[in-house]
């Protein structure tokens, strides 16, 4: 294995010459600052800024910001506990607790879900790994807050939180459980009833 020894001399500026140095690229970018100032203030309907959050930016349909779980026809949450948003979520931050239903004609349900959000790169893989439109990503992003416990979504959250306007229906037939995979804003065709 050969070595190439690399030499440069390092030269230091010492006195009027660093001071003029420094002054020089300090000037430069106060310069610069003011240019792009004194244009946008000309200029304000080519700026990209927005004043936020008076003025809001208009998301990408394909936005995935806070999760909504959806609901039945009557009103019941769509989920059927089936654990497979957990395990796709690379970031362990969903926990479900199943539970049976008293009926055993209708499938189990999560007694308790959340999300942990602190912990949430909001990838979105728990809602394509759902069989059942159970999950969904919303538009919405802001979700600041004083306390570290109110950043763990639980079930009332995800599903009736004043901004989801008394809920979201799921796209996927109830009678067709775990049959259909119902990606957002496709309905895709649906097998044949037995
Ligand atoms: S968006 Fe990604 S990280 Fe967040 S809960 Fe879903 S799968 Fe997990
Ligand atoms: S994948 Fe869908 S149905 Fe299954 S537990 Fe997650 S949200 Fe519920």
């Amino acid at each position: 294995m050969g070595t190439i020894v690399v030499s440069r001399e390092f030269k230091r500026r010492s006195g009027l010459g660093l001071i003029l140095s420094g002054t020089w690229a300090l000037l430069s970018g106060l310069w610069l600052t003011l240019k792009r100032m004194i244009y946008n203030l000309w200029h304000r309907k080519d700026s990209t800024t927005v004043e936020y959050p008076s003025q809001k930016v208009k998301r990408s349909s394909r936005f995935r910001g806070v999760h909504v779980l959806t609901k039945k026809a009557d009103g019941e949450i769509r989920c059927t506990a089936c654990m497979l948003c957990a395990t796709a979520c690379p970031a362990e931050c969903i926990r479900i607790v199943a539970s049976e239903n008293e009926n055993p004609d209708l499938e189990k349900s999560p007694s308790t879900y959340e999300i942990d959000s602190l912990r949430c790169v909001f990838c979105g893989f728990c809602e394509e790994a759902c069989p059942v439109d159970a999950i969904r990503m919303t538009p919405e992003y802001e979700t600041s807050n004083v306390s570290a416990s109110n950043f763990i979504w639980d079930i009332n959250f995800l599903m009736n939180r004043p901004s989801l306007k008394g809920g979201v229906t799921s796209r996927c037939p109830e009678d067709r459980p775990h049959h259909q995979r119902v990606r957002k804003g496709l309905t895709a065709e649906l097998p044949p009833k037995n």
